[in-house]
């Protein structure tokens, strides 16, 4: 028997479970570039709710066993917040998008322009 206790595994322990981000910005990354920020799905009350609203808010969180939307920044790169799609049996990323709508909507609007100009370059 051994004193030692068994290595806990965890999901960077080889590269073909590493996390992989695609930041919308900067491209595909390293997780450890990123720092998680909350559970993206979460509502958060008026200021002046009750503060059993706040708690519930704040506090209480699901421990979803599957797919759900997460909040990250890229603290290691364009430090921008953005909401990944994650499963967290799996660790596989569905889809990735800027935190701020208006951010992407630029981001798409800009793409938009690009398609025009290549359409117009393009005989
Ligand atoms: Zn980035």
């Amino acid at each position: 028997m051994s004193a030692v206790p068994a290595r806990i595994r965890n999901c960077t322990d080889d590269i073909g479970t590493m996390i992989r981000i695609p930041c919308p910005f900067c491209g595909v990354r390293d997780h450890s570039e990123f720092v998680y920020g909350s559970d993206a799905s979460v509502e958060y009350p008026a200021l002046d709710a009750p503060a059993e609203a706040w708690l519930e808010a704040v506090f209480q969180r699901e421990n979803i066993d599957g797919v759900q939307f997460e909040t990250w920044q890229h603290l290691h790169g364009c430090r921008m917040w953005i909401v990944v799609e994650r499963d967290t049996t799996t660790h596989e990323i569905h889809s990735v998008r800027p935190a701020h709508r208006g951010i992407e909507q630029a981001l798409e609007d800009e793409e938009k322009v690009r398609e025009l100009s290549r359409q117009r370059d393009d005989p």
